[in-house]
C-alpha cells in the first residue's frame, strides 16, 4: 500500500502535536552558534547523547571558534576528545576548522554543498547543520529517522532515495528544524531498535502499529546494525593506546602497560592509528598535525 498526500499531512500534524512531549532538553538546541552545532553533530555521529553532553561543553570551552581549533596541535585536540571514541572525527574536525578558516573566513557556511566539502562532514551532518543552524529547508536521515520513516510513514523497507523523498514530502512546507528535531526525538526515545509502541505518542498515526506486519526498519535506509561489544574490541584497544600516549611514556613503560596484549595485535593497532594520522608510531607519541 502506498502513502497518500493526506496521510503525510496527518502524520505531520500528529508529529507537531507531540512536539513538546517528544522534545529532549539538549544544550546544543538552545544554541544559535553554527560552530557549536557543527561540533555537536560531529560528536553525535557515532556516540550517544549521554556521552556527548560533558565533552561537548569541555571542547567548546577549549575551542570556542573554528580559528581556535585550527590553531591547536592535534595531540592537544585528542586529549579534549577523550571519552567520545572514534578519534578520527577529532582529526577531521580540526581539518574542517582549518578549511573554515582558509575558505570561509572562520565561519561555518550555510549551504549543504559547502558543508559537504568539509572533512568528516557527510550527508546527515551537512543537513543537520543547515537545518538547525540556518533553517535551510532540508531534512535529515540517520538511523533514528530511518526507523520512523520505514515504520510509521511507509510500513515497508525504504532505500536511501525513497527515504529522503518521503521525509521531504512529509515535511511539506513546515519549518525544517522543529520537524527534523521531532523525528529525531521520536526515533531516539520511542521508535528505537526495540520499538516502544505502547507509550509512543505517534501510535495512532503509525502505519506499522495500525497495519502490522514484519518490522520494516532493520533493512531500511540509514538504519544501523547493532555494534559489536566494546569490551575487548579493537576500538577499545585504540582508545587505550591514545590514552596511554597522552602521558608521553617511554617505550619500555608503554610496552609494560600493554603486556597482556599480543605484540602483533598491539603493533597492528598502533599501525592503524598511524595510518589514520593520529599517532607517530616511530616516536611513540600522539600526532601533532
Ligand atoms: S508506534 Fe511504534 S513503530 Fe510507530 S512510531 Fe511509535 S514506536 Fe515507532
Amino acid at each position: 500500500m502506498t502513502t497518500s498526500g493526506t496521510e503525510f499531512v496527518a502524520f505531520r500534524r500528529s508529529l507537531a502535536r507531540a512536539r513538546r512531549v517528544l522534545a529532549r532538553d539538549l544544550p546544543w538546541r538552545n544554541h544559535h552558534d553554527p560552530w557549536a552545532i557543527l561540533v555537536s553533530e560531529v560528536m553525535l555521529q557515532q556516540t550517544s547523547v549521554a556521552r556527548v553532553l560533558e565533552p561537548w561543553t569541555r571542547f567548546l570551552d577549549a575551542y570556542p571558534t573554528p580559528a581556535a581549533l585550527a590553531a591547536a596541535p592535534l595531540d592537544e585536540v585528542l586529549v579534549h576528545w577523550r571519552g567520545l571514541g572514534y578519534p578520527r572525527r577529532a582529526r577531521n574536525l580540526r581539518l574542517a576548522a582549518l578549511a573554515l578558516v582558509e575558505r570561509h573566513g572562520g565561519r561555518v557556511p550555510a549551504s549543504t554543498s559547502d558543508l559537504l566539502a568539509l572533512p568528516g562532514v557527510g550527508a546527515y551532518t551537512a543537513a543537520a547543520v543547515a537545518s538547525f543552524a540556518f533553517s535551510q529547508p532540508v531534512t535529515v536521515l540517520d538511523t533514528n529517522v530511518g526507523r520512523v520513516l520505514a515504520r510509521a510513514v511507509a510500513n515497508r523497507t525504504l532505500d536511501v532515495s525513497e527515504a529522503r523523498d518521503l521525509a521531504q514530502r512529509v515535511r511539506g512546507r513546515t519549518a525544517s528544524a522543529p520537524f527534523n528535531q521531532s523525528l529525531l526525538d521520536l526515533g531516539a526515545q520511542y521508535c528505537r531498535a526495540r520499538a516502544r509502541c505502547e507509550t509512543c505518542p505517534l501510535a495512532r498515526a503509525c502505519r506499522w502499529r495500525q497495519e502490522g506486519g514484519p518490522d520494516p526498519a532493520p533493512a531500511s535506509a540509514a538504519v544501523s546494525r547493532a555494534q559489536a561489544p566494546f569490551a575487548g574490541s579493537e576500538r577499545e584497544l585504540r582508545g587505550r593506546i591514545l590514552a596511554a600516549l597522552e602521558g608521553r611514556p617511554g617505550r619500555g613503560e608503554f610496552e609494560e602497560r600493554f603486556a597482556e596484549v599480543e605484540p602483533a595485535r598491539l603493533a597492528n593497532a598502533l599501525a592503524g592509528l598511524a595510518r589514520d594520522g593520529l599517532v607517530d608510531a616511530t616516536r611513540l607519541r600522539l600526532a601533532t598535525n
